[in-house]
């Protein structure tokens, strides 16, 4: 076997290890020891060791698989209940909401809150509930990624036109660092890298999984004995400065990792909450620009409207499509983040406004698919609703705008596999993506001197409802 780099026997076990959790995380925590050892091209005793080592630093457990009845016990490994966690946050222009996610994709929701639309209003009383729970899970908390509903440049300086953010410095309002220093950047754990050869499994959240609420008692702090706001923001354990990144980016990461994109090589994914956002994916990597402000397909002028945007762009695609163009289709007040309950009454009940959107939605996919030839096209948000309420409607417009050579095979445009919840999942997996390295590993290590006691059953954290591919 060939491995890239690794040459000494430590640095093998060091690379090893990081290949199977990595496979544990992108497979669900779903397959068993046996499966994971033939995928990664392992020899049994090896597999056996690792497991053993993970186990003893509290990255895994192993617990038999799902509905297995006879002959030798089958194990799965998966998450450790003193394991990793990475605090997930999606802001969106009215309401945030913060999880803790574990190895494998389970998440867990821990607090769902409306805000007032100020960066001080939103970020502040967020960076609070941050403090707090980290301080519960303490050294388990592997970092913070949050999503947001605006371009983000230098690693966290954010954008959003509809409530007039401007150059909003995110970490440093979050209490995290600053987006503005080179603190801005994930300080605990490296810039992430990933293996290509692990295929990833079924999600553990699906559309539908999404009333947990908080203080979902899935996930219980450690016997941390620091109550909430003891560690004045900045928490001990691993908590280093947020990972931020914008809201369309990261739900097609999640898409590509746990979605529709998954295995897909060129990929199109546009999001659509009050306005739209979209961005190319090729090899299972959102393309999201020089800076990383680059998933803004929404400001471009694909539909022919003379509307200005607050982007400070006229004519802007994403003037035409989402809650905003709804509202306004329905004469209502729109464009300050506010009236999502409003949208969704129209999105239910006004086929003219629905049948106008997804229009707007089709005409704008002809000229990207025009110009980037993706496999498919994937909607999340209120792009799905709009594809199931007026597919037909759709993609009627879309054909038109098509290249004739597209028009015999387009390409399949499909809603999301994730629900509402592709931003979260996403800011998870950056977190998850600097973690699962050699390095994040060794830090991880030296954070836990006292650790080699897999002696899980003290904890009582039940893993009942896991699901995923049948244990072979
Ligand atoms: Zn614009």
């Amino acid at each position: 076997m060939i491995v890239n780099g690794a040459t000494t026997s430590g640095e093998l076990r060091a690379h090893n290890r990081v290949r199977l959790l990595r496979a544990v995380h992108d497979t669900g925590a779903a397959r068993t020891r046996s499966r994971l050892t033939r995928d990664l091209g392992l020899a049994r005793g090896t597999a056996s060791v690792l497991v053993a080592g993970l186990a003893e630093d509290e990255l895994l457990h192993e617990g038999p698989a799902p509905g297995h009845a006879r002959g030798r016990p089958t194990q799965v490994p998966g998450p450790h209940p003193r394991g990793p966690i990475a605090l997930a946050v999606d802001v969106r222009e009215d309401v945030w909401e913060l999880a803790a996610c574990e190895l494998g994709g389970r998440v867990t929701i821990l607090a769902v809150r409306p805000h007032d639309g100020t960066p001080e209003g939103t970020l502040g009383p967020l960076g609070a509930a941050i403090a707090g729970h980290a301080a519960r899970f303490g050294h388990r908390v592997i970092g913070v990624g949050v999503a947001l509903a605006g371009p983000v440049r230098h690693g966290g300086l954010v954008d959003i036109s509809h409530l007039g953010w401007r150059s909003v410095d995110v970490p440093a309002l979050l209490g995290l660092g600053s987006g503005t220093s080179p603190e801005g950047r994930p300080a605990a754990y490296p810039e992430g890298r990933r293996d290509a050869d692990t295929a990833p499994g079924d999600p553990d959240i699906r559309p539908g999984d999404a009333d947990t609420g908080p203080g979902d008692p899935d996930i219980r702090p450690g016997d941390a004995d620091t109550g909430p706001g003891d560690a004045g923001g900045r928490p001990g354990g691993l908590l280093g400065a947020p990972v931020v990144g914008n809201d369309t980016v990261l739900a097609a990461l999640a898409e590509a990792r746990r979605g529709k994109l998954r295995d897909v090589r060129v990929g199109l994914h546009l999001h659509v909450d009050f306005d739209l956002g979209g961005v190319l994916v090729v090899d299972g990597r959102p393309v999201a620009g020089a800076g990383g402000a680059g998933a803004e397909f929404g400001h471009m002028p694909l539909t022919g409207n003379r509307r200005r945007c607050p982007c400070g762009a006229v004519g802007c695609w994403g003037m035409d499509v989402g809650a905003n163009a709804l509202l306004r289709h329905a004469g209502l007040a729109h464009g300050s983040g506010r009236g999502r309950e409003q949208a969704e009454h129209v999105l239910a009940t006004s086929e003219e406004a629905v049948t106008v959107t997804a229009r707007a939605l089709g005409r704008g996919i002809a000229a990207l698919v025009n110009a980037h030839d993706p496999e498919v096209v994937t909607l999340s948000g209120h792009g799905a609703d709009l594809l199931e309420r007026a597919g037909a409607a759709l993609r009627a417009a879309c054909e038109p705008g098509l290249m004739a050579i597209r028009r015999d095979a387009p390409p399949r445009i499909e809603g999301t596999a994730l629900g509402w919840r592709g931003a979260l999942l996403g800011a998870m997996e950056s977190v998850f993506d600097a973690f699962l390295t050699t390095e994040g590993l060794e830090l991880w290590r030296k954070n836990h001197p006292d650790q080699g006691r897999d002696t899980p059953e003290r904890q009582s954290v039940t893993h009942s409802t896991r699901k995923g591919e049948s244990a072979t």
